[in-house]
């Protein structure tokens, strides 16, 4: 597939909401993307270095797949952000936008950016510039709950995961190979 004409003009598009679904529905357009020839980064919000499936499989499909961590784990609210989280989340935000620009990718996926802005780690102007500066052959994903709606707003598609059932609520936390 030529990566240039393959996916002709480039939209954006948010998955958001309480739901499971978000970071997968993700991941499942970068391995298709992938799988077309096309050239995936995935920036990783909010995650740390730790090994967690998908990057286990993206170094198998690395010449059009790459995962990057760009935070730590464990921030789940605005109480557990410390000054490192926020110096982690302004190096990714600079490296989403440096990456967005660069032509060297087809599809950026700005995975938990949206978390990270609901927790007040991130600026949604911020956002809203990495929005905007987006090439017109690049198709950019950004998941997490609370979406703003300014970014919303702006998005060409929005997906609202909606929890009608989670066994998390039963006390089953992520699961190697299914949630990690
Ligand atoms: P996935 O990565 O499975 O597609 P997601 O990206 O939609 O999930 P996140 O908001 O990123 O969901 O949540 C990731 C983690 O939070 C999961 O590992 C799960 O254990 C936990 N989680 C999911 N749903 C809930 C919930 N309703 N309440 C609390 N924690 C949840
Ligand atoms: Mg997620």
């Amino acid at each position: 597939v030529d990566p240039v004409s393959g996916i002709g003009r480039g939209y954006i598009h948010v998955y958001t909401g309480e739901g499971k679904g978000k970071t997968t529905a993700a991941l499942g357009l970068a391995l298709r993307a992938a799988g077309n020839g096309l050239k995936v980064l995935v920036i990783q919000f909010l995650k740390g270095p730790e090994w967690t499936g998908e990057r286990i499989a993206a170094e198998k499909l690395a010449a059009n797949l790459q995962i990057r961590p760009a935070g730590r784990g464990g921030v789940l609210a605005p109480s557990d952000i410390t000054a490192e989280d926020r110096a982690l989340a302004r190096e990714a935000l600079d490296e989403a936008g440096r990456q967005t620009v660069s032509r060297d990718w087809d599809v950026v996926v700005l995975d938990e950016i949206n978390t990270a802005c609901s927790l007040g780690l991130v600026d949604v102007r911020d956002v809203l510039g990495i929005m905007e500066a987006k090439p017109a052959g690049v198709e950019m994903v950004l998941t997490g709950r609370g979406a703003p709606e300014e970014v919303t707003e702006r998005a060409d598609l929005v997906t609202e995961m909606k929890e009608v059932k989670h066994y998390f609520k039963r006390g089953v936390t992520a699961r190697a190979g299914i949630e990690k």
